[in-house]
């Protein structure tokens, strides 16, 4: 099989047959002729149900999550969380129950608690380091546990193929939102999970200028019920969507490699750094769940997380005084981003098991010259 960089760059992307086009063309097109009632060109019928540049997308993340994996599956969605939710209405129904993680994606934790609880699925938190407690909130009715990993803000770090076997053994499915890591650092599905969710707005797409995502599974009728909800509940990916992600995929391994590189050097920095207290980062040997991270991921990623020794305001200052980091929400893209999860990306969540300390900063360390970034957050950190 070939290795994944080249698997990024061919894989479902055939040149065109019409005219040779390297690229697959963005078939900007909700209708195709018929020859004759019924008599459809290679199974294109109308473009909720399927479209040439969205499959070549969707052959492509199942040969990057699923290498060797013959029934593997990718879907393609209008944002993730529009595949968490097709998860959602494929593989639970009312009275069900979930193991969330009590360190997630705000938006994920809304979409349990303000959309999936009032359909009727209850959910337990626990965190994704402690498998005494994710094994202790299965209860007869548990269908999915839910993690990321690494986590998003505080990178702590799940053991996929231990959560996997807690899942199985209690009759549910394993999902893994593997956002963070892409599946350049990490394969969920071949370490035991059912399912596997992206925001490709992140470092799939990469450029920041894509807001999409993308579900993966190996088993062959499960990927048809989730195909069957893609288009029965509609929220598909675009065709030109589609395209940006496969041209931000092309490049993901580089730009992975170059992320991990730069966010070292960040970690190095803000480590010996006086304002500085606790730095989270998986590639760091005093992170608790190092040698997990070791053996499930190839790289540690480009996101960062610190604590600001003097407390709150002086957080939403080093957020402000940063001028190559710029200050915004969503992460993933080349340009290094900052910000301040409690007042942004997790307000919603405060008051929630999902609260996060109030003197957090979060990174994306972007792929820019290091030397840059570094000179950058001194002057930030002063
Ligand atoms: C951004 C994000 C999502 C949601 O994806 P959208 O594309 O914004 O809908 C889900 N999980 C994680 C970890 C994310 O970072």
């Amino acid at each position: 099989m070939d290795g994944f960089n080249t698997r990024a760059i061919h894989a479902g992307q055939e040149p065109d047959p019409l005219t040779g086009a390297v690229v697959p063309p963005i078939y900007q097109v909700s209708t195709y002729a018929q020859d004759g009632v019924g008599g459809l060109r290679n199974g294109y019928e109308y473009s909720r149900s399927g479209n040439p540049t969205r499959t070549a997308l969707q052959e492509c993340m199942a040969a990057l999550e699923a290498p060797g994996i013959d029934t593997a599956r990718g879907l393609a969605f209008a944002s993730g969380l529009a595949a968490e939710d097709t998860v959602i209405r494929t593989v639970l129904k009312p009275g069900d129950h979930v193991v969330i993680p009590n360190d997630a994606y705000g938006g994920t934790y809304r979409l349990f608690k303000k959309v999936a609880e009032p359909w009727g699925i209850n959910h337990t938190t626990a965190a994704v380091t402690d498998l005494d407690a994710i094994a202790a909130a299965m209860t007869p009715k548990t269908k999915l546990i839910w993690i990321e990993t690494p986590t998003n803000p505080l990178l702590n770090i799940g053991d996929i193929a231990a959560i996997a076997e807690i899942a199985h053994s209690g009759g549910a499915l394993l999902v893994v939102d593997n956002t963070f890591a892409s599946p350049y650092l990490q394969q969920p599905l071949l370490l035991g999970a059912d399912i596997v969710v992206h925001s490709t707005t992140k470092y799939l797409g990469g450029h920041s200028d894509v807001v999409g995502g993308a579900l993966v599974v190996g088993d062959a009728e499960l990927g048809e019920q989730l195909a069957y909800h893609q288009n029965a509940m509609g929220a598909i990916a675009g065709p030109f969507d589609s395209w940006l992600v496969m041209r931000g995929i092309k490049t993901l391994g580089v730009r992975m490699d170059r992320h991990n590189d730069n966010a070292e050097k960040i970690v190095e920095l803000l480590e010996g750094h006086a304002s500085v207290g606790q730095v989270f980062y998986p590639g760091l040997a005093s992170h608790p769940n190092h040698e997990v991270a070791k053996k499930q991921m190839r790289g540690f990623g480009g996101m960062v997380s610190f604590r600001v020794k003097a407390g709150e305001q002086a957080a939403l200052d080093i957020c402000s005084k940063t001028s190559i980091f710029t200050l915004g929400e969503s992460l993933g893209g080349v340009e290094s981003l900052i910000e301040h999860p409690g007042r942004m990306t997790h307000a919603s969540v405060s008051g929630s098991p999902l609260e996060v300390p109030s003197d957090l900063v979060r990174l994306s360390v972007g792929i820019e010259e290091a030397d840059d970034l570094l000179a950058d957050l001194e002057k930030a950190l002063g």
